[in-house]
Protein backbone atom coordinates (compact mmCIF):
# COMPACT_ATOMS: atom_id res chain seq x y z
CA UNK A 1 0.00 0.00 0.00
CA UNK A 2 1.12 3.72 -0.53
CA UNK A 3 3.13 5.56 2.04
CA UNK A 4 0.22 7.09 4.71
CA UNK A 5 -1.08 9.89 2.93
CA UNK A 6 -0.29 13.29 4.78
CA UNK A 7 -4.11 14.48 5.95
CA UNK A 8 -4.75 17.16 3.09
CA UNK A 9 -5.99 20.57 4.19
CA UNK A 10 -9.43 20.72 3.76
CA UNK A 11 -10.20 20.69 0.49
CA UNK A 12 -13.97 20.70 -0.96
CA UNK A 13 -16.77 22.81 0.94
CA UNK A 14 -20.17 22.21 -0.02
CA UNK A 15 -23.57 23.64 1.58
CA UNK A 16 -25.88 20.64 2.32
CA UNK A 17 -29.13 21.07 4.18
CA UNK A 18 -28.46 24.32 4.65
CA UNK A 19 -25.22 23.79 6.93
CA UNK A 20 -21.77 24.43 5.22
CA UNK A 21 -20.25 21.52 5.05
CA UNK A 22 -16.35 21.14 4.81
CA UNK A 23 -15.11 17.67 4.19
CA UNK A 24 -11.82 16.12 3.75
CA UNK A 25 -10.73 14.66 0.21
CA UNK A 26 -10.14 11.02 -0.56
CA UNK A 27 -6.16 10.18 -1.99
CA UNK A 28 -4.78 7.17 -2.23
CA UNK A 29 -7.13 4.18 -2.86
CA UNK A 30 -9.57 3.67 -6.00
CA UNK A 31 -12.91 2.50 -6.28
CA UNK A 32 -13.70 0.07 -8.56
CA UNK A 33 -16.47 1.76 -11.36
CA UNK A 34 -18.84 0.09 -13.47
CA UNK A 35 -18.88 1.54 -17.18
CA UNK A 36 -21.11 4.04 -16.48
CA UNK A 37 -18.54 5.62 -14.03
CA UNK A 38 -20.35 4.71 -10.88
CA UNK A 39 -19.25 3.11 -7.73
CA UNK A 40 -18.92 -0.80 -9.00
CA UNK A 41 -21.66 -2.92 -6.98
CA UNK A 42 -21.23 -6.64 -7.43
CA UNK A 43 -24.40 -8.98 -6.55
CA UNK A 44 -23.44 -12.28 -8.36
CA UNK A 45 -20.76 -14.24 -7.30
CA UNK A 46 -17.81 -15.07 -9.81
CA UNK A 47 -18.04 -18.68 -11.22
CA UNK A 48 -15.57 -20.75 -9.44
CA UNK A 49 -15.10 -24.24 -8.02
CA UNK A 50 -17.76 -25.04 -5.52
CA UNK A 51 -16.27 -25.92 -2.00
CA UNK A 52 -17.41 -29.68 -1.48
CA UNK A 53 -20.79 -30.60 0.25
CA UNK A 54 -20.64 -30.94 4.00
CA UNK A 55 -23.02 -31.90 6.60
CA UNK A 56 -23.30 -28.31 7.42
CA UNK A 57 -24.83 -27.55 3.91
CA UNK A 58 -27.92 -29.93 3.90
CA UNK A 59 -31.46 -30.51 5.77
CA UNK A 60 -31.65 -33.36 8.71
CA UNK A 61 -33.14 -35.31 5.98
CA UNK A 62 -30.91 -34.63 3.35
CA UNK A 63 -27.92 -35.63 6.21
CA UNK A 64 -30.09 -39.08 6.44
CA UNK A 65 -30.33 -39.39 2.54
CA UNK A 66 -26.25 -38.67 2.26
CA UNK A 67 -25.29 -41.59 4.43
CA UNK A 68 -27.62 -43.81 2.77
CA UNK A 69 -26.09 -43.57 -0.50
CA UNK A 70 -22.86 -44.08 1.03
CA UNK A 71 -24.17 -47.55 2.00
CA UNK A 72 -25.13 -46.63 5.46
CA UNK A 73 -27.79 -46.86 7.92
CA UNK A 74 -29.88 -43.57 8.49
CA UNK A 75 -29.15 -43.46 11.90
CA UNK A 76 -25.26 -42.61 11.30
CA UNK A 77 -25.91 -39.11 10.31
CA UNK A 78 -27.21 -38.20 14.05
CA UNK A 79 -23.88 -39.52 15.48
CA UNK A 80 -21.97 -37.52 12.65
CA UNK A 81 -23.80 -34.42 13.33
CA UNK A 82 -23.58 -35.34 17.36
CA UNK A 83 -19.69 -35.23 16.44
CA UNK A 84 -19.65 -32.23 14.79
CA UNK A 85 -21.81 -30.29 16.04
CA UNK A 86 -21.72 -30.93 19.75
CA UNK A 87 -18.13 -32.19 19.86
CA UNK A 88 -16.77 -29.90 17.23
CA UNK A 89 -14.47 -32.31 15.39
CA UNK A 90 -14.30 -33.99 12.19
CA UNK A 91 -11.51 -36.23 13.05
CA UNK A 92 -12.62 -40.19 12.47
CA UNK A 93 -10.25 -41.25 15.17
CA UNK A 94 -13.05 -39.22 17.32
CA UNK A 95 -15.70 -40.98 16.25
CA UNK A 96 -15.63 -44.60 17.62
CA UNK A 97 -19.10 -45.04 17.64
CA UNK A 98 -18.95 -45.16 13.78
CA UNK A 99 -17.90 -48.78 12.41
CA UNK A 100 -13.90 -48.64 12.07
CA UNK A 101 -14.37 -50.08 8.48
CA UNK A 102 -14.70 -47.55 6.08
CA UNK A 103 -15.20 -44.72 8.41
CA UNK A 104 -12.39 -42.58 6.64
CA UNK A 105 -13.74 -42.46 3.70
CA UNK A 106 -17.55 -41.69 5.16
CA UNK A 107 -16.53 -39.34 7.31
CA UNK A 108 -14.05 -37.45 4.47
CA UNK A 109 -17.40 -38.13 2.30
CA UNK A 110 -19.37 -35.99 4.78
CA UNK A 111 -17.14 -33.65 6.87
CA UNK A 112 -14.82 -32.67 4.52
CA UNK A 113 -12.24 -30.48 5.48
CA UNK A 114 -13.57 -26.74 4.45
CA UNK A 115 -10.88 -23.53 6.43
CA UNK A 116 -7.10 -24.36 6.41
CA UNK A 117 -6.10 -22.24 9.05
CA UNK A 118 -2.72 -19.63 7.65
CA UNK A 119 -2.66 -17.60 10.43
CA UNK A 120 -3.59 -16.65 14.17
CA UNK A 121 -2.75 -13.16 15.56
CA UNK A 122 -3.97 -12.16 19.41
CA UNK A 123 -4.37 -9.00 21.05
CA UNK A 124 -6.12 -7.92 23.89
CA UNK A 125 -3.89 -10.29 26.21
CA UNK A 126 -5.62 -12.93 24.25
CA UNK A 127 -9.00 -12.47 24.51
CA UNK A 128 -9.34 -11.03 21.04
CA UNK A 129 -8.28 -13.44 18.40
CA UNK A 130 -8.01 -12.90 14.69
CA UNK A 131 -7.88 -16.07 12.53
CA UNK A 132 -6.75 -16.06 8.36
CA UNK A 133 -8.25 -18.77 6.64
CA UNK A 134 -8.00 -20.26 3.46
CA UNK A 135 -10.89 -21.86 1.60
CA UNK A 136 -10.45 -25.06 -0.75
CA UNK A 137 -9.82 -22.94 -3.54
CA UNK A 138 -7.24 -20.72 -1.89
CA UNK A 139 -9.62 -17.46 -1.25
CA UNK A 140 -8.53 -15.91 1.54
CA UNK A 141 -11.36 -14.86 4.51
CA UNK A 142 -10.94 -14.05 8.43
CA UNK A 143 -13.03 -14.02 11.55
CA UNK A 144 -12.89 -12.95 14.94
CA UNK A 145 -13.19 -14.35 18.14
CA UNK A 146 -13.80 -11.80 20.97
CA UNK A 147 -14.01 -12.88 24.96
CA UNK A 148 -16.52 -10.21 26.91
CA UNK A 149 -17.72 -10.50 30.72
CA UNK A 150 -20.21 -13.37 30.30
CA UNK A 151 -20.27 -13.94 26.24
CA UNK A 152 -18.00 -14.89 23.62
CA UNK A 153 -18.42 -13.29 20.48
CA UNK A 154 -17.61 -14.10 17.05
CA UNK A 155 -17.40 -11.99 13.63
CA UNK A 156 -17.86 -14.58 10.97
CA UNK A 157 -16.84 -13.91 7.01
CA UNK A 158 -20.17 -14.61 4.93
CA UNK A 159 -18.35 -13.67 1.29
CA UNK A 160 -14.79 -14.16 0.01
CA UNK A 161 -14.48 -10.19 -0.30
CA UNK A 162 -17.34 -7.82 -0.69
CA UNK A 163 -19.37 -6.74 -3.92
CA UNK A 164 -20.39 -3.76 -2.07
CA UNK A 165 -17.21 -1.36 -2.22
CA UNK A 166 -17.96 1.00 0.34
CA UNK A 167 -15.09 3.55 0.08
CA UNK A 168 -14.53 3.48 3.84
CA UNK A 169 -14.15 -0.59 4.35
CA UNK A 170 -11.13 -2.25 2.99
CA UNK A 171 -13.02 -5.44 2.54
CA UNK A 172 -15.42 -3.30 -0.05
CA UNK A 173 -12.29 -1.97 -1.78
CA UNK A 174 -11.20 -5.69 -2.33
CA UNK A 175 -14.07 -6.58 -4.69
CA UNK A 176 -15.93 -10.10 -4.19
CA UNK A 177 -14.04 -13.16 -4.94
CA UNK A 178 -16.95 -15.33 -4.23
CA UNK A 179 -19.73 -16.08 -1.92
CA UNK A 180 -18.95 -19.04 1.20
CA UNK A 181 -21.31 -21.87 1.73
CA UNK A 182 -23.41 -22.47 4.46
CA UNK A 183 -20.72 -25.00 5.57
CA UNK A 184 -17.93 -22.95 5.48
CA UNK A 185 -19.69 -19.88 7.15
CA UNK A 186 -20.49 -22.97 10.08
CA UNK A 187 -17.27 -24.24 10.12
CA UNK A 188 -15.91 -20.80 11.49
CA UNK A 189 -18.17 -21.49 14.50
CA UNK A 190 -17.08 -24.85 15.44
CA UNK A 191 -13.10 -24.22 14.85
CA UNK A 192 -13.55 -21.03 17.25
CA UNK A 193 -15.54 -23.35 20.25
CA UNK A 194 -12.71 -26.09 19.52
CA UNK A 195 -10.06 -23.93 20.08
CA UNK A 196 -12.32 -22.36 23.17
CA UNK A 197 -12.36 -25.74 24.43
CA UNK A 198 -8.42 -26.16 24.01
CA UNK A 199 -8.13 -22.96 26.06
CA UNK A 200 -6.78 -21.18 23.09
CA UNK A 201 -8.92 -17.80 24.03
CA UNK A 202 -7.66 -16.08 27.58
CA UNK A 203 -8.69 -17.31 30.83
CA UNK A 204 -11.34 -19.40 30.63
CA UNK A 205 -14.58 -18.47 33.04
CA UNK A 206 -16.53 -21.72 33.06
CA UNK A 207 -15.76 -25.15 31.50
CA UNK A 208 -18.04 -25.44 29.04
CA UNK A 209 -17.71 -22.64 27.29
CA UNK A 210 -18.12 -21.79 23.44
CA UNK A 211 -19.12 -18.82 21.09
CA UNK A 212 -22.27 -17.34 22.26
CA UNK A 213 -22.67 -14.60 19.92
CA UNK A 214 -22.53 -14.31 16.10
CA UNK A 215 -22.39 -10.94 14.44
CA UNK A 216 -22.32 -11.58 10.34
CA UNK A 217 -19.72 -8.24 10.18
CA UNK A 218 -16.95 -10.04 8.85
CA UNK A 219 -15.78 -10.13 5.49
CA UNK A 220 -19.00 -9.56 3.07
CA UNK A 221 -22.65 -8.47 2.66
CA UNK A 222 -24.45 -11.51 4.28
CA UNK A 223 -28.00 -10.54 2.34
CA UNK A 224 -26.08 -10.45 -1.07
CA UNK A 225 -25.55 -14.14 -0.65
CA UNK A 226 -29.17 -15.12 1.22
CA UNK A 227 -29.48 -18.15 0.96
CA UNK A 228 -26.16 -19.58 1.97
CA UNK A 229 -26.02 -16.87 5.29
CA UNK A 230 -29.81 -18.61 6.00
CA UNK A 231 -28.87 -22.37 5.66
CA UNK A 232 -25.78 -21.04 8.53
CA UNK A 233 -28.50 -19.74 10.70
CA UNK A 234 -31.02 -22.32 10.31
CA UNK A 235 -27.89 -24.68 11.56
CA UNK A 236 -26.46 -22.85 14.31
CA UNK A 237 -30.03 -22.27 16.11
CA UNK A 238 -30.92 -25.81 15.31
CA UNK A 239 -31.10 -27.54 18.93
CA UNK A 240 -31.27 -31.04 17.65
CA UNK A 241 -29.68 -31.18 14.36
CA UNK A 242 -27.20 -28.23 14.83
CA UNK A 243 -25.18 -26.11 16.95
CA UNK A 244 -28.65 -25.17 19.28
CA UNK A 245 -27.04 -20.94 19.71
CA UNK A 246 -30.09 -18.45 20.58
CA UNK A 247 -31.50 -16.48 17.49
CA UNK A 248 -31.46 -13.26 19.61
CA UNK A 249 -27.16 -13.65 19.69
CA UNK A 250 -26.91 -13.90 16.31
CA UNK A 251 -26.73 -10.18 14.65
CA UNK A 252 -27.30 -10.02 10.55
CA UNK A 253 -25.62 -6.43 9.67
CA UNK A 254 -26.48 -5.22 6.12
CA UNK A 255 -25.37 -2.22 3.92
CA UNK A 256 -29.56 -2.25 3.41
CA UNK A 257 -30.78 -5.30 0.34
CA UNK A 258 -34.38 -3.76 0.92
CA UNK A 259 -35.86 -7.17 -0.67
CA UNK A 260 -33.65 -9.13 1.06
CA UNK A 261 -34.47 -7.50 4.23
CA UNK A 262 -38.31 -8.15 3.52
CA UNK A 263 -37.43 -11.79 3.05
CA UNK A 264 -35.37 -11.99 6.48
CA UNK A 265 -38.49 -10.11 8.58
CA UNK A 266 -40.66 -13.21 7.44
CA UNK A 267 -38.42 -15.79 7.95
CA UNK A 268 -39.36 -17.33 11.83
CA UNK A 269 -35.53 -17.09 13.02
CA UNK A 270 -36.06 -13.82 15.28
CA UNK A 271 -32.28 -12.87 14.75
CA UNK A 272 -30.99 -9.41 15.51
CA UNK A 273 -30.75 -6.63 12.71
CA UNK A 274 -28.75 -4.39 12.22
CA UNK A 275 -28.89 -1.64 9.58
CA UNK A 276 -25.39 0.37 7.89
CA UNK A 277 -26.69 3.43 7.54
CA UNK A 278 -23.72 5.70 8.08
CA UNK A 279 -25.51 8.68 6.73
CA UNK A 280 -29.30 10.00 6.91
CA UNK A 281 -29.43 11.97 3.78
CA UNK A 282 -29.01 10.30 0.49
CA UNK A 283 -27.12 13.24 -0.85
CA UNK A 284 -23.89 11.48 1.60
CA UNK A 285 -25.46 8.44 1.90
CA UNK A 286 -25.02 7.73 -2.24
CA UNK A 287 -21.10 8.33 -1.92
CA UNK A 288 -20.67 6.08 1.76
CA UNK A 289 -22.80 3.23 0.60
CA UNK A 290 -23.00 2.87 -3.14
CA UNK A 291 -25.68 0.28 -2.99
CA UNK A 292 -27.85 3.54 -1.55
CA UNK A 293 -28.11 4.48 -5.70
CA UNK A 294 -30.64 1.40 -5.79
CA UNK A 295 -32.38 1.77 -2.02
CA UNK A 296 -32.39 5.03 -0.72
CA UNK A 297 -32.27 6.11 3.23
CA UNK A 298 -35.80 5.97 3.72
CA UNK A 299 -36.24 2.94 1.71
CA UNK A 300 -33.93 0.91 4.02
CA UNK A 301 -35.37 2.90 7.73
CA UNK A 302 -38.92 1.92 6.55
CA UNK A 303 -37.59 -1.86 6.08
CA UNK A 304 -35.79 -1.98 9.34
CA UNK A 305 -39.08 -0.80 11.36
CA UNK A 306 -41.06 -3.26 9.54
CA UNK A 307 -38.50 -6.22 10.45
CA UNK A 308 -39.28 -4.45 14.33
CA UNK A 309 -42.77 -5.16 13.20
CA UNK A 310 -42.58 -8.50 12.34
CA UNK A 311 -40.02 -10.28 15.02
CA UNK A 312 -40.78 -7.45 17.90
CA UNK A 313 -36.88 -7.44 18.04
CA UNK A 314 -35.27 -3.92 18.28
CA UNK A 315 -33.17 -3.37 15.42
CA UNK A 316 -29.71 -1.66 15.47
CA UNK A 317 -28.39 1.22 13.27
CA UNK A 318 -24.69 1.20 12.80
CA UNK A 319 -23.43 4.49 12.31
CA UNK A 320 -19.31 4.67 11.64
CA UNK A 321 -18.28 8.27 12.35
CA UNK A 322 -16.12 9.64 10.09
CA UNK A 323 -14.60 12.68 10.89
CA UNK A 324 -16.52 15.66 9.17
CA UNK A 325 -17.84 13.15 6.87
CA UNK A 326 -20.67 12.12 8.57
CA UNK A 327 -20.33 13.24 12.09
CA UNK A 328 -22.04 17.26 11.91
CA UNK A 329 -24.16 17.49 14.74
CA UNK A 330 -27.47 19.00 12.21
CA UNK A 331 -26.69 14.95 10.84
CA UNK A 332 -27.32 13.86 14.63
CA UNK A 333 -30.63 15.74 14.72
CA UNK A 334 -31.88 14.50 10.82
CA UNK A 335 -31.60 10.84 11.82
CA UNK A 336 -33.20 11.08 15.27
CA UNK A 337 -35.74 12.86 13.15
CA UNK A 338 -35.98 9.87 10.66
CA UNK A 339 -35.78 7.66 13.20
CA UNK A 340 -38.75 8.90 15.42
CA UNK A 341 -41.15 9.75 12.43
CA UNK A 342 -41.39 6.12 12.37
CA UNK A 343 -42.19 5.35 16.08
CA UNK A 344 -40.23 4.79 19.34
CA UNK A 345 -38.49 2.31 21.12
CA UNK A 346 -38.12 0.16 17.62
CA UNK A 347 -33.88 1.03 17.26
CA UNK A 348 -30.96 2.09 19.25
CA UNK A 349 -28.26 3.75 17.41
CA UNK A 350 -24.60 2.32 17.59
CA UNK A 351 -21.90 4.99 16.28
CA UNK A 352 -18.35 3.19 15.96
CA UNK A 353 -15.43 5.27 15.64
CA UNK A 354 -14.11 4.63 11.90
CA UNK A 355 -11.26 2.20 12.15
CA UNK A 356 -8.20 3.73 9.67
CA UNK A 357 -8.29 1.40 6.60
CA UNK A 358 -4.65 1.76 4.11
CA UNK A 359 -4.28 3.97 2.05
CA UNK A 360 -7.55 6.21 3.30
CA UNK A 361 -7.14 9.74 4.50
CA UNK A 362 -10.64 9.26 6.35
CA UNK A 363 -10.29 9.93 9.89
CA UNK A 364 -12.27 8.73 13.06
CA UNK A 365 -14.08 11.48 14.63
CA UNK A 366 -12.64 13.62 17.82
CA UNK A 367 -13.85 12.15 20.47
CA UNK A 368 -15.81 15.40 22.03
CA UNK A 369 -17.39 15.21 18.10
CA UNK A 370 -18.68 11.19 19.12
CA UNK A 371 -19.97 12.65 22.37
CA UNK A 372 -21.94 15.40 20.86
CA UNK A 373 -23.62 12.84 18.70
CA UNK A 374 -24.48 10.30 20.75
CA UNK A 375 -25.94 13.07 23.34
CA UNK A 376 -28.14 14.76 20.27
CA UNK A 377 -29.27 11.60 19.14
CA UNK A 378 -30.55 10.52 23.35
CA UNK A 379 -32.10 13.91 23.75
CA UNK A 380 -34.42 12.96 20.81
CA UNK A 381 -35.25 10.06 22.93
CA UNK A 382 -33.26 7.85 20.43
CA UNK A 383 -30.95 5.18 22.30
CA UNK A 384 -27.56 5.57 21.49
CA UNK A 385 -24.19 3.81 22.62
CA UNK A 386 -20.78 4.21 21.39
CA UNK A 387 -20.03 0.42 20.15
CA UNK A 388 -16.95 -0.88 21.46
CA UNK A 389 -14.43 -1.83 19.03
CA UNK A 390 -11.66 -4.55 19.29
CA UNK A 391 -8.95 -5.75 17.19
CA UNK A 392 -7.48 -2.32 15.72
CA UNK A 393 -3.95 -3.55 16.88
CA UNK A 394 -4.30 -6.50 14.73
CA UNK A 395 -6.44 -5.28 11.51
CA UNK A 396 -9.21 -7.57 12.95
CA UNK A 397 -11.55 -4.36 13.92
CA UNK A 398 -14.86 -3.52 11.41
CA UNK A 399 -14.31 -2.77 8.08
CA UNK A 400 -10.45 -3.84 8.31
CA UNK A 401 -10.51 -7.52 7.32
CA UNK A 402 -8.56 -7.80 3.73
CA UNK A 403 -6.41 -10.52 3.03
CA UNK A 404 -3.56 -8.87 2.33
CA UNK A 405 -0.41 -9.23 0.10
CA UNK A 406 1.22 -10.81 2.92
CA UNK A 407 -1.47 -12.93 4.19
CA UNK A 408 -1.52 -14.29 0.59
CA UNK A 409 2.36 -15.27 1.07
CA UNK A 410 1.80 -16.92 4.03
CA UNK A 411 -0.98 -18.51 2.55
CA UNK A 412 1.39 -19.64 -0.13
CA UNK A 413 4.15 -21.56 1.97
N1 LIG B 1 -21.71 -5.87 4.78
C1 LIG B 1 -22.30 -5.82 6.08
C2 LIG B 1 -21.49 -6.48 7.17
C3 LIG B 1 -19.99 -6.26 7.21
S1 LIG B 1 -19.32 -4.80 7.89
C4 LIG B 1 -22.60 -4.40 6.47
O1 LIG B 1 -22.11 -3.49 5.82
O2 LIG B 1 -23.36 -4.19 7.40
C5 LIG B 1 -19.77 -4.67 9.55
C6 LIG B 1 -19.89 -3.22 10.02
O3 LIG B 1 -18.62 -2.54 10.02
C7 LIG B 1 -20.79 -2.41 9.11
O4 LIG B 1 -21.63 -1.60 9.88
C8 LIG B 1 -19.79 -1.57 8.35
O5 LIG B 1 -20.35 -0.44 7.80
C9 LIG B 1 -18.77 -1.28 9.43
N2 LIG B 1 -17.49 -0.78 8.91
C10 LIG B 1 -16.96 -0.99 7.68
N3 LIG B 1 -15.77 -0.37 7.57
C11 LIG B 1 -15.56 0.25 8.74
C12 LIG B 1 -14.49 1.03 9.26
N4 LIG B 1 -13.42 1.31 8.52
N5 LIG B 1 -14.60 1.50 10.53
C13 LIG B 1 -15.67 1.21 11.27
N6 LIG B 1 -16.70 0.45 10.86
C14 LIG B 1 -16.65 -0.01 9.62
Amino acid sequence: MADTPQRPANTAVRATGGVRQVRPKTEGWQQQKDAEGRPLLQFASPKRGKPPVHLADLTPEQRVEKVTELGLPGFRAKQLEKHYFTHWTSDPSDMTDLPAAGREELVAGVLPSLLTEVRRLQTDKGDTIKFLWRLHDGALVESVLMRYPGRITLCVSSQAGCGMNCPFCATGQAGLTRNMSAAEIVEQVVRANALIRAGGLGRAEHPDERVTNIVFMGMGEPLANYARVMQAVRVMVDKKHGLGMSARGITVSTVGLVPAIRKLAAEDIPVTFALSLHAPDDELRDELIPVNSRWKVDEALDAAREYFDRTGRRVSIEYALIRDMNDHPWRADLLAEKLNARGRGWVHVNPIPLNPTPGSVWDASERSVQQEFVRRLNDAGVPTTIRDTRGKEIDGACGQLVATEEDQEAAAR
